[in-house]
């Protein structure tokens, strides 16, 4: 039999275990043309919250009572296929099931003799891609400035911060835990964190971090720490707008100060994105991550839960923050 996970009801607010369904199923036959491929690493992400949603976004909502999707690396189990042989390892966007079949569309191969499977949802994946290319393309940091990162244990926040560093920038990360703000600073070098969920005073902590104020701001959460962020900004501060997690389950409209004084009192520009919007850019990014993970100027961290059956529960936890790095399920 084939396990899978359906949307079972739309979240309101938190999501709940209740809200996914495990389903057992008939384990498919392949047909002329098709693989057969076993799911190796599940990522669960925060955008899937948007998807669980019924509204209008960027990408469709899920179906009710169908399997859900997100980046998932498989094996090639069987193949009909011309282009895939057994064995091999694809990426693709795959529904949450442990067997399924594919005519090919949309897989990549990925290599797991270059690096660990897990790192391509991760740093060598779409989080690699919307650190590098978010920071980059809006950031644009300059040697020297300062650049804080809220999300910044998270899957891309991480990688966030350690490109600045690379970049020559001061950087300073906001986290949810102590323990997350000591990996911050001990482990990838950030010069300062500040742990938001026991500091009283978020725009005192973040002026006496950044004492030279706030060039370049790479937004994960939204919500008051953003607003905190904002009023520490400097002239022609670049702020890059990635994700807004802090209000993702709320039910009722968010109360964040209006952000037109600051962008017009420093002339800064805050500017929102989809990494999906740098397709093009994606092969240049990709040669540049891979050569700072293997010269170890990047780091590939990640919280692995284990079985199929935890993805719900492991993309719940994701607004727990109870992942450092990555988070990923290994079936
Ligand atoms: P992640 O940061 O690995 O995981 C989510 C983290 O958010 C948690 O670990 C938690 O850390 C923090 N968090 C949860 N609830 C919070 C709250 N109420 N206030 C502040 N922080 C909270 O996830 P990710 O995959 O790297 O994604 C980070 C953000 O980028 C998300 O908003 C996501 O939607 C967005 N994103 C955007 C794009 C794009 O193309 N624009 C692509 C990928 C991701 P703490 O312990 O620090 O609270």
């Amino acid at each position: 039999m084939n396990q899978t996970i359906l949307l079972h009801k739309r979240p309101a607010g938190k999501p709940l275990l209740s809200d996914f369904k495990l389903v057992s199923e008939e384990k498919p036959e392949i047909q002329a043309g098709e693989i057969l491929l076993k799911a190796i690493y599940v990522s669960v992400d925060p955008y899937l919250r948007g998807r669980m949603s019924e509204g209008k976004s960027y990408v469709a909502p899920f179906e009710l009572h169908q399997a859900i999707t997100s980046g998932i690396v498989a094996q090639v189990v069987k193949s009909n296929h011309a282009d895939f042989s057994q064995d091999e390892y694809v990426y693709g966007i795959l529904e949450w099931k442990e067997y399924q079949t594919s005519r090919g569309d949309g897989l990549h191969k990925v290599d797991a003799d270059k690096a660990p499977l897990s790192a391509y949802l991760g740093v060598l994946g779409m989080t690699g891609l919307t650190a590098l290319l978010g920071l980059s393309e809006i950031g644009k940091p300059q040697k020297g400035e300062t650049v804080i990162v809220s999300g910044a244990a998270g899957a891309v926040g991480s990688v966030v911060g350690q490109i600045a560093k690379i970049m020559g920038c001061r950087v300073v990360g906001i986290a949810g835990s102590d323990e997350k703000c000591d990996m911050l600073t001990s482990e990838f070098g950030f010069n300062a964190a500040i742990n938001y969920k026991t500091t009283g005073n978020m725009r005192k902590a973040i002026a006496t971090a950044c004492p030279k104020g706030v060039d370049v701001y790479f937004d994960n959460v939204g919500g008051a720490i953003s607003d905190a962020v904002l009023v520490n900004t400097n002239k022609f501060a670049r702020i890059a707008v990635c994700g807004a997690i802090s209000i993702y389950n709320n039910t009722s409209p968010p109360t964040s100060i209006s952000v037109q004084p600051f962008l017009i009192k420093n002339s800064a520009l805050m500017q929102g994105f989809i990494v999906n919007n740098y397709a093009a850019k994606f092969p240049q990014a990709m040669i540049k991550l891979s050569q700072w993970l293997a010269e170890g100027k990047l780091s590939n961290t990640e919280t692995i839960v284990e079985g199929f059956e935890q993805i719900p529960q492991a993309f719940i936890d994701l607004f727990e923050g109870k992942n450092k790095g990555k988070m990923v399920v290994n079936i």
